[in-house]
């Protein structure tokens, strides 16, 4: 991969990467058109990375169905897939750790998660070094991480964020929706169209109205409802799959 890019770069071409864990969806092909405008190269990277699992996650039962990711990935013109096998050394000690961003949310539920997402971004930047890197808006708080990480460390790649991707019954594209049953893709349905009412309630009452409504059916828990910034997000286990999903405010906060 490394000496790929090294001729794109002596060619001058401008290389964009699009990072995910497979399982492709029209959200993630999205992100490649995102890319592919202000690029001449682009790189998508599929690996399931073991460090952003915790004990007890999906990290075994993830789906990973290469073949058909492959052929989507060039019929929407990926010129490189990176599919490394193991990106971690048996003995390997050390990590990138954002440790303030990366603390409520997410990073609450799931100790240890983000330390994993900045480790393994950061070794697909060292080994890819885009010019540009996409991330989809779906995974909010791992964006504001990312954004976080590369202006601290001082990567010298752009980053961009591609809105969230539903499909026709408001449900955000997730590789984990396939874990779902007819039932729970109800209950998915269901946790989108609260979550988007939520958006369009008073700034101040937005966050606790949602949980009030979320705890309120059956079939979902909620792990968190909170504001972050004009951003409302959500994370539930719906069975034994957890969905996060976000949506802006729609209203101005009142005076
Ligand atoms: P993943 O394979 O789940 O790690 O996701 C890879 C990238 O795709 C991340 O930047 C995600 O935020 C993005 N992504 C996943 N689902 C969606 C979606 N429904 N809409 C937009 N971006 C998404």
């Amino acid at each position: 991969m490394q000496d790929a890019v090294r001729g794109w770069r002596r060619a001058g071409l401008r290389v964009g990467l699009v990072p995910t864990m497979g399982a492709l969806h029209e959200g993630h092909l999205r992100l490649v058109d995102k890319v592919r405008g202000s690029c001449d190269v682009v790189v998508m990277s599929i690996y399931v990375n073991p460090a952003q699992f915790g004990p007890g996650e999906d990290f075994s039962r993830y789906p990973r169905p290469f073949s058909k990711d492959r052929a989507l990935a060039e019929e929407r013109g990926v010129d490189a897939l990176f599919h490394p096998r193991q990106l971690y050394e048996a003995d390997d000690s050390t990590r990138v750790v954002e440790s303030e961003l990366s603390r409520d949310r997410c990073g609450a539920d799931r100790p240890g998660h983000f330390e994993g997402v900045t480790t393994v971004v950061a070794k697909l930047f060292h080994i890819v070094s885009p010019d540009v890197a996409v991330f989809g808006q779906k995974d909010a708080q791992q964006c504001d991480v990312i954004e976080r990480m590369v202006r601290d460390l001082q990567f010298p790649v752009k980053i961009v964020r591609a809105p969230i991707v539903r499909d026709g019954r408001g449900v955000a594209l997730s590789s984990r929706n396939a874990y779902l049953s007819d039932d729970e893709y109800e209950r998915a349905v269901e946790f989108a169209a609260v979550l988007r009412e939520g958006a369009q309630r008073p700034l101040s009452v937005a966050a606790a109205t949602t949980r009030r409504r979320l705890e309120g059916l059956a079939g979902v828990e909620v792990d968190y409802v909170t504001l972050a910034g004009r951003t409302l997000c959500a994370a539930v286990r719906i069975g034994r799959t957890r969905l996060i999903d976000n949506r802006k405010m729609v209203r101005r906060a009142s005076r």
